[in-house]
């Protein structure tokens, strides 16, 4: 099917087409009828799916109509990084309507966001802790709102937005159209939904189902191999843009700079980036300038980046959710792409868990001529919690007596004391010299 049927008004359809898009994709389906004809839309969609259009376009044509220069649809997302790809997705569609969006978002000089608020805008798209920093100093006026959307829903509750979220909501008109969209629907999610939508039309797609472009597999290693792993990999593959997720802030940095130190053009991205650097970084990974992006869920989150043609879980998520909510980022809108896992013993049951979701079993793999049987560094032994030191009592003895003189360990003094294990020694010793 294509666009026409929706009615669209000419200058909205002109920016579909403009887009390139030819044929709505399911969400955009099932959602456009209902939100054009007014009714509050529940939307069970990820990302990847076209969502962001299937509320857009929408809005763009109810807003061509009616009065310009004040804020009529607002759209509240959880990460800047997102309320950005929405911003840019809304500018691109309704170029020709002349329809006026901007972002709102902490991070960045409160300034210029006054002065275009102040100049007059039709749609704005914010993150809940700057929208209620507006609000509060009466620099944004949402008294003539018509479209809420919350996009993303269950990731601001995780975010632990809800409270803000609540408080935003207070201050908008009783009469208005709601739309919220989310990946899951934990339960503060379904509360929210009953409190704030009115009669609302359900629309799901891809509910615990990635794209089927993506082909996935899992690649079985030990932990202190990793990172070889990842590098042989990469060296077999033909990759365009790398997406890598790692567990944790540390070592998403520190994989991005092992990346970078074997030669790749790689950038991590952590929350503990400043904006401009993690503007930096992801304009990088859009523009190709970093072929491999290297992040956390919350970091990562809302990326979109069409050409992603790689998703490579360094770590396994921590549910079978953000399993599919990760590798949405590849395979997207008909692009094919591929999602690696490494994996561990210890994720079996995580594996489990994806496989129930997907209703399939992931392909094992292994990389040809890659040494697995590697042991593992000394080092792993170090940083085991060492066991207690052997307390030696003489009776009589000075119990005090220093093991080392000025941090130096003692050098020729009497052997370790018979009940010193020959490991407790190692591991002492070894503590005593770092
Ligand atoms: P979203 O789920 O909104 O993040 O959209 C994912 C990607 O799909 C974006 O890059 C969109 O530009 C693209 N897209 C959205 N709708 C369509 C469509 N009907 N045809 C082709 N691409 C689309």
């Amino acid at each position: 099917m294509h666009f026409k049927k929706f009615n669209l008004h000419p200058h909205v359809a002109a920016g579909v087409t403009a887009a390139g898009y030819v044929t709505p994709t399911p969400i955009q389906d099932q959602a456009i009828p209902p939100v054009m004809a007014g009714r509050d839309v529940m939307g069970l969609a990820q990302t990847g799916t076209g969502k962001t259009a299937a509320f857009a376009l929408p809005i763009l044509h109810r807003l061509e109509q009616g009065e310009r220069g004040v804020v009529r649809a607002l759209i509240i997302a959880p990460t800047r990084e997102l309320a950005e790809q929405i911003n840019e997705a809304i500018t691109d569609l309704g170029r020709q309507t002349r329809l006026k969006s901007m972002t709102v978002y902490g991070g960045v000089n409160i300034n210029p966001q006054f002065e275009k608020l102040r100049r007059g805008v039709e749609i704005v798209v914010a993150c809940p802790g700057r929208l209620l920093d507006h609000i509060s100093q009466g620099t944004i006026d949402l008294s003539r709102l018509e479209i809420l959307v919350l996009d993303e829903a269950d990731q601001m509750f995780d975010m632990g937005f809800l409270p803000d979220i609540k408080r935003i909501l207070a201050k908008l008109p009783r009469q208005r159209q709601t739309l919220l969209f989310s990946a899951t629907m934990p339960t503060a999610i379904r509360g929210l939904a009953r409190e704030i939508l009115s009669d609302p039309v359900t629309v799901q797609v891809g509910h615990s189902a990635p794209p089927v472009t993506v082909s996935h597999a899992l690649y079985p290693v030990e932990q202190h191999i990793k990172t070889p792993l990842l590098l042989e990999l990469l060296h077999h593959t033909d990759t365009d843009s790398v997406l890598i997720f790692t567990r944790t802030k540390h070592r998403a940095k520190r994989l991005g700079e092992q990346l970078e130190k074997a030669g790749y053009k790689a950038a991590s991205l952590q929350g503990n980036l400043s904006q401009n650097r993690r503007q930096a970084a992801l304009d990088g990974f859009r523009d190709g300038t970093f072929q491999i992006l290297v992040a956390t869920d919350i970091a990562a989150r809302g990326i979109d980046v069409s050409l992603i043609s790689h998703v490579v879980n360094y770590d396994i998520p921590d549910t079978p959710e953000a399993y599919i909510h990760r590798i949405g980022r590849t395979g997207r809108a008909a692009k094919t792409g591929d999602a690696f896992t490494l994996v561990t013993s210890e994720d079996t049951t995580m594996v489990k868990a994806i496989e129930r979701t997907l209703n399939a079993p992931l392909e094992r793999r292994t990389v040809p001529g890659f040494d697995y049987a590697v042991p593992a560094p000394r080092k792993d032994v170090e940083f085991a919690r060492p066991p207690r030191e052997p307390q030696v009592r003489k009776p009589g003895g000075d119990k005090k007596k220093p093991a080392s003189v000025a941090g130096k360990p003692r050098q020729g003094g009497p052997a370790a004391p018979p009940t010193a294990t020959p490991a407790r020694s190692v591991t002492n010793h070894s503590r005593r010299a770092r």
